[in-house]
């Protein structure tokens, strides 16, 4: 369907004209005629990159009484950043739309000015959840007028620590209003949240968790720990115009990563929480302008930067948390471009890497460190390229190059290339003349064996017995991933307190554990149930312990 079709306003399709979307992204195709032709609740598992914020935007901003000074649609978002980025599309996609009034609002800003803003009449507020809290106590804004709300990167809202806050403003807003709840990720807070305050919602996903990530590639590189600062350097002299976001899990490891780099010559700065609301702007500022090209931060800071055409991610430490891989990787490959998700891990963390595959359902290939040469051809290679790529229309030049000519007439022309070249490469040359191979006397360790042990520590809490492992027809190829089959599983048993165990995805299937006591209840909740068109067939798989999943798993890994 096209964006004309779906029925939106002349004035709205022109601002789409004007921005250049021609075709709807596939959150857009699913939500914006559910918003504009019916009532309905929606939970949508998707990411940023997706454009969700117009599959949200777009069609609640056609349902805005203008002539009603009253604020009418609430959107919450996690972060200052992604609040603002929020405004900053509606406002686009609103412009031409007469006399409309969004008014953004979050901390680290003067309260003052918001509050004026608020007074002059608004239509569309997007809050961060603790200001927006502040504005309710001051009795500032009144959302007794609300008819939309949307909750924008809930999970991530979820993870900050607004689930009160959360509870609170939805406690306010009158029982009759249209709820839109975007996530990545559907952990069990969310569906909550979902039981407590949303009628009957209609779940769409895209994909396994949104399609940028389809256009993300994800790798990892194993080197000994000791090493890993060298890697990293290697890397970004690897990939030539890098323009990314290297994650530490730590304010201090950042600061320190960030001053390291600057001192080799790259060109980075740190963002974290230590740093004052100013100069978190004058980095994302710089950032955003290009004059910095790496962006050293925490999970935290890192939150709701919405960076297109970023190239790279970096995973310097591995998140503790899977879903947190998920994020990081999802400020890539955004808009349909594609990005690609590097993790630079020590021998004891393959497993890590394994497991977010499985709990990710994707594919996280391991790739040999770069040689010096390696690194040496490509900065060579490229710089060749470029010369080649430059047009021939700069007469500027012309005059001096008589008398260069006569300088250099002594030189053979292979002379005077090798000569420009090592000129621009020297340093670098220098650099790696004698660069040890950082794939090799990789500390031995047996991934494979830790990882069995991390998988039943996981699953059964050290008892295997207590599980029951169980069948369904549905796999890879449909489009079908753990986040799908837990919120499926939980949606479908709301009131029963059930155990899932190891997921194993194949192919065309999935084996997955659920304890002993509710297995059965658990197969005819399923059994009902539709995937797309296919009809879920679920039973107890003819293999009695997880044990046997685990290690088809891994044959079929090692096999690869
Ligand atoms: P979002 O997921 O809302 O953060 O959007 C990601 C990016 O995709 C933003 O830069 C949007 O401007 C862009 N975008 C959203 N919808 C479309 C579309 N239908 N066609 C092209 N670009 C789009």
């Amino acid at each position: 369907m096209t964006f004309q079709e779906m029925g939106l306003y002349p004035s709205i399709m022109k601002s789409i004209s004007d921005l250049n979307y021609k075709t709807p992204t596939l959150i857009q195709s699913k939500v914006i005629p559910l918003v504009l032709n019916t009532d309905k609740d929606v939970i949508a598992l998707s990411q940023t990159g997706t454009g969700k914020t117009a599959a949200y935007g777009l069609p609640l901003l056609q349902g805005i009484d203008i002539e009603l000074h009253t604020p009418q649609v609430l959107i919450l978002s996690p972060t200052r950043e992604l609040c603002m980025q929020i405004s900053e599309d509606l406002i686009d996609y609103a412009k031409y739309i007469s006399n409309i009034k969004i008014i953004p609002v979050y901390g680290g800003a003067s309260i003052e000015q918001q509050i004026k803003s608020i007074k002059s009449g608004v239509h569309i507020i997007v809050a961060t959840p603790g200001r927006l809290i502040d504005l309710m106590k001051r009795k500032v804004v009144k959302l007794s007028s609300i008819s939309t709300l949307i909750l924008d990167e809930a999970d991530e809202m979820l993870n900050m620590g607004f689930s009160e806050s959360i509870n609170t403003i939805l406690d306010t807003l009158p029982n009759n209003r249209k709820n839109l709840l975007f996530s990545a990720t559907m952990p069990n807070e969310i569906i909550n949240i979902a039981r407590k305050y949303m009628n009957n919602p209609v779940e769409i996903t895209v994909g396994n968790k949104n399609s940028a990530s389809a256009n993300v590639k994800h790798i990892y590189y194993t080197v000994n720990h000791k090493d890993k600062y060298l890697a990293l350097k290697r890397l970004l002299d690897y990939y030539i115009d890098i323009y990314g976001i290297i994650f530490c899990r730590t304010k201090l490891d950042t600061q320190h990563l960030a001053d390291e780099l600057t001192k080799d010559g790259f060109n980075a700065e740190p963002l974290h929480g230590d740093l004052s609301q100013a100069q978190r702007d004058v980095v994302m500022k710089k950032f955003r302008n290009g004059s910095v090209n790496l962006l050293v931060a925490t999970d935290i800071a890192a939150r709701g930067i919405d960076v297109d055409d970023l190239t790279h991610i970096i995973h310097y430490s591995l998140p503790d948390e899977n879903d947190a891989y998920n994020h990081r990787s999802g400020r890539t490959g955004r808009a349909g471009k594609r990005g690609l998700s590097i993790a630079i891990t020590n021998p004891k963390e393959i497993f890590k890497i394994r497991q977010i595959e499985k709990r990710l359902g994707i594919e996280i290939s391991s790739e040999k460190v770069p040689t010096g040469d390696m690194v040496c051809e490509n900065k060579l290679l490229n710089f060749v390229n470029k010369i080649e790529n430059i047009e021939d229309n700069n007469n500027d030049i012309i005059p001096y190059l008589t008398a260069l000519y006569g300088k250099l007439s002594y030189l053979s022309k292979d002379e005077i290339i090798k000569r420009l070249l090592s000129s621009e490469f020297n340093q670098i040359l220098k650099y790696y003349e004698n660069a040890i191979d950082l794939n090799e006397n990789i500390d031995s360790y047996n991934p494979k064996s830790s990882m069995v042990n991390k998988s039943k520590n996981k699953s059964v809490n050290g008892e295997n017995s207590d599980f029951v492992t169980l069948y369904i027809n549905l796999g890879k190829s449909d489009g079908f991933y753990a986040a799908e089959l837990i919120s499926r599983l939980n949606m479908a048993n709301k009131r029963l307190k059930f155990r899932i165990g190891e997921i194993d995805i194949y192919k065309s299937y999935t084996l997955f554990g659920i304890d002993k006591d509710n297995y059965n209840k658990i197969i005819n909740s399923l059994n009902k149930l539709y995937f797309e068109d296919k009809k879920l067939v679920v039973k107890v798989d003819n293999t009695p312990t997880l044990d046997k999943s685990i290690s088809k798993a891994r044959s079929k890994r090692s096999r690869r």
